[in-house]
């Protein structure tokens, strides 16, 4: 089939977002054409809807296969959930599995090559997850940023504490939201769990939850939950210092948002206590299997993250509500494409 043309929105800077031509060309060797039917929108846009971009963004994407390139076995018509990262699958990280540590990623989906705000969406297949038909295209959003980086991030915490008895996650955002509701679902349901922010919308939506809510700068109400685990999606600093003095001992801070640095007195706040503080970025490919049977399992929870969907016509709009600050997933829609 020859290549597409059709609109996209492009993004201009300064939080214009506006329709043009663009072409897409068709699947080479181990490719596959998507058309997409939902992509969530994520914190880290911000960049490219504030300072603009060369390509099509949108890193949390789920769509149809329609055109399939040669050395594939992807049906035509198959659903499913694009990995972020176009991981070379044969490099020391990737031959152990560990793929969002790949040492020749071929380009991040979205952020260097044209990813899902656009009618379609080019991919290899080794970073195509398919999905069932029960899943819809937006719940499917929900395998990325939302579960799996939290699940990876859980997965981490668990390696380091054996016994996680609380948790206290700073940052009440998609991904703190991420955190929360997977840790209900792989820690545990009845677990105390503490989640702070700010935002007087966020804390209350994090409250219908059923979990506790701290003001972030509640010091003294956060030091005396000491928990044995404490993720940082916040990527504060002032977040991140309160969470590891806080935790109790043994106690594991595990960094999930990227932003500002943390001071660690080695002596007081490692050795004596025995803590760890440890980074976690995005997840493994392999870990979507288990999160789409957790997608399955918890359906009525997860879709609780996502607040709005809006039509990829209205997604100016939709950025504006985002960056607003008071929503939980906003996820940009659209009709697939035949
Ligand atoms: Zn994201
Ligand atoms: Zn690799």
């Amino acid at each position: 089939m020859a290549h597409r043309s059709v609109e996209v929105p492009r993004f201009r800077g300064n939080g214009l977002i506006e329709f043009d031509h663009h072409d897409y060309r068709q699947p080479e060797e181990g490719e596959l054409l998507l058309a997409v039917g939902a992509n969530a929108i994520c914190g880290t846009d911000r960049h490219e809807f504030f300072q603009g971009s060369p390509i099509v963004p949108g890193h949390e994407a789920a769509g149809v296969v329609v055109e399939v390139g040669g050395g594939t076995s992807t049906p035509l018509g198959t659903r499913g959930a694009v990995y972020l990262m176009d991981y070379c699958g044969t490099c020391r990280s990737c031959r152990l599995g560990a793929t969002n540590q790949c040492l020749a990623k071929r380009a991040d989906v979205g952020q260097t090559s044209d990813g899902g705000y656009g009618p379609f969406l080019l991919t290899h297949e080794s970073n195509f997850f398919p999905v069932d038909d029960e899943t819809t295209l937006p719940e499917a959003t929900m395998l990325l940023d939302v579960m799996g980086t939290s699940g990876h991030a859980i997965a981490r915490a668990v390696r380091m504490r054996e016994d996680i008895e609380s948790v206290y996650i700073a940052g009440a955002g998609p991904i703190g939201l991420g955190l929360l509701v997977m840790t209900k679902i792989i820690v545990g349901d009845d677990l105390p769990i503490a989640v702070a922010d700010v935002s007087p919308w966020r804390k209350e939506f994090a409250e219908t939850f059923g979990v506790t809510v701290f003001d972030a700068r509640d010091e003294v109400g956060i030091a005396k939950f000491a928990p044995d685990v404490a993720f940082d999606s916040s990527g504060r600093g002032a977040a991140r210092q309160l969470a590891l003095s806080a935790l109790s001992k043994r106690g594991s801070l595990i960094c999930v948002g990227h932003g500002e640095t943390l001071t660690i007195d080695v002596s007081g706040d490692l050795i004596a206590p025995e803590r760890s503080v440890i980074g976690s970025e995005y997840f493994r490919y392999d870990e979507m299997a288990e999160n789409l049977q957790r997608l399955q399992q918890n359906r009525d929870l997860i879709r609780r993250v996502i607040t709005h969907l809006v039509p990829v016509s209205e997604i100016q709009r939709g950025f504006e509500l985002f960056f607003a600050g008071e929503t939980g997933k906003v996820v940009v829609t659209q009709e697939v494409a035949s």
